[in-house]
């Protein structure tokens, strides 16, 4: 039997990650090691009792209770705080899912990879702040990095069968989200509620705000670039409201491959989980006939600077990929409790960038999950000094 483990299991990736386990058999036909979530424990002790998991582990020492008393009786281990998350990734399993959200995301992913485990990565943070350590770690252990994100699905499904030497461009789509025509004085009064309504996917609250400013576009690009290892200027973003083509893949003889289906993480996460083989899912047949129209545009960097300040990141390298992403969440966090307006979330990240970029080291990517750690604390003081500067 395949031993699973679902990190996040409680957000939008880890309830879609559920579904596909229990139709494909459930506690019949996997193993459970670990659930982990933070809050929801009700949901989370629903999920491991069905599963019949070895452990579930909250995120918040404050609900252990709560979790234990919903285990009761079930045989399910309890656990809680971030150590015991890191410490669930200890336990040997095949398949992986890493649905954390945010940087807290990468230290178990590391410590699953160590273990030799297949590591389905919807936690895109983990790419951002620390690529080659988790490509390099995956390496030394023999272990297996799959993507989950849509975008790089679809490239990692493109590419199969292809020699990557042969690859001139790797283009990845963004709906454009809910403010794709808004003018920019328009994006200064946004609210929260209509950041989160994005008109095509059904996604978690930071990642559906990441959308509408295009940061979440920003993190798939350096995505891109350390998963593929491909060069900064052979990945390029294009617009596409209707969320149908998730990503293309442009070769030296000219031939474009492009990979269509309908927006559902459910197929980007099946294909992880069955791969290397193909099974049927559950997932909206597309209907071009019926769809009709497909349209394209160029992002528009002047109204959503986030794709600027992504190439920013790359073309300076090393550990900046981590202060870009602290600093995102550092400023999301703010928006979320209503302290920064929307567009100010990429002025306070292109702040932090700039006065950071001086420190040294920086240049280096980091090669333990310490060094990213710090850089990643650092920038957060940083990005919390620049909100404060900017709201006295
Ligand atoms: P979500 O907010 O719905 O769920 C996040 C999960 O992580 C929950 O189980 C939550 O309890 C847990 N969690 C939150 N903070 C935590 C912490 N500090 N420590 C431990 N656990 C914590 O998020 P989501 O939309 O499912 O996204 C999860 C990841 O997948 C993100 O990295 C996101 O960028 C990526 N992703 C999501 C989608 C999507 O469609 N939702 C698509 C592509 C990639
Ligand atoms: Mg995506």
């Amino acid at each position: 039997m395949r031993r699973i483990s679902i990190f996040g299991a409680t957000g939008s990736i880890g309830e879609s990650t559920f579904d596909l386990i229990r139709r494909a058999g459930g506690a019949g036909a996997f193993h459970t090691v670990a659930l982990t979530g933070a809050r929801n424990v009700a949901r989370l002790a629903e999920m491991a009792r069905e599963l019949r998991a070895e452990i579930a582990v909250t995120a918040d020492p404050a609900c252990l209770p709560d979790l234990r008393a919903a285990l009761d009786g079930s045989g399910v281990k309890a656990a809680a705080g971030p150590d015991a998350i890191i410490g669930a990734a200890d336990r040997p399993a095949n398949w992986v899912m890493s649905a954390i959200v945010g940087a807290a995301g990468l230290a178990p992913g590391l410590r699953a990879l160590e273990q030799g485990a297949t590591l389905a990565l919807a936690n895109k943070e983990s790419l951002v702040t620390a690529g080659p350590l988790l490509m390099a770690t995956a390496r030394a252990h023999g272990a297996t990095v799959l993507p989950v994100d849509s975008e790089h699905s679809a490239v990692f499904q493109a590419l199969t069968g292809e020699d990557i030497a042969t690859v001139e461009r790797i283009i990845i789509t963004a709906s454009g989200g809910p403010f794709r025509d808004w003018t920019a004085e328009r994006l200064r009064d946004v609210t929260l509620a209509q950041a989160v309504a994005h008109p095509n996917w059904s996604m978690g609250q930071r990642i559906s705000v990441d959308s509408a400013s295009m940061f979440n576009k920003a993190l798939e690009v350096i995505e891109t670039r350390e998963f593929f290892g491909i060069a900064p200027d052979r990945i390029e973003v294009l617009v596409h409201p209707q969320s149908i083509v998730h990503a293309l893949v442009g070769f030296h003889d000219g031939a474009v491959m492009a990979h269509l289906g309908a927006p559902d993480m459910r197929h980007a996460i099946g294909y992880a989980l069955n791969w290397p083989a193909r099974r049927a899912l559950p997932v909206e047949r597309i209907d071009l006939a019926r769809l009709a129209t497909l349209s394209f545009e160029a992002p528009d960097e002047a109204r959503f600077p986030a794709l600027r300040l992504a190439r920013e990141v790359m073309a300076a390298g090393g550990g900046t990929g981590a202060v870009f992403n602290a600093a995102k969440e550092v400023a999301l966090d703010h928006f979320i409790a209503g302290s920064l307006p929307f567009p100010a979330m990429a002025e306070v990240v292109e702040t932090v960038l700039a006065r950071v970029s001086r420190q040294n080291g920086l240049g280096i990517a980091p090669r333990s999950l310490e060094e990213v750690l710090y850089i990643d604390a650092m920038a957060r003081r940083v990005a919390s000094a620049a909100i404060n500067d900017r709201n006295s």
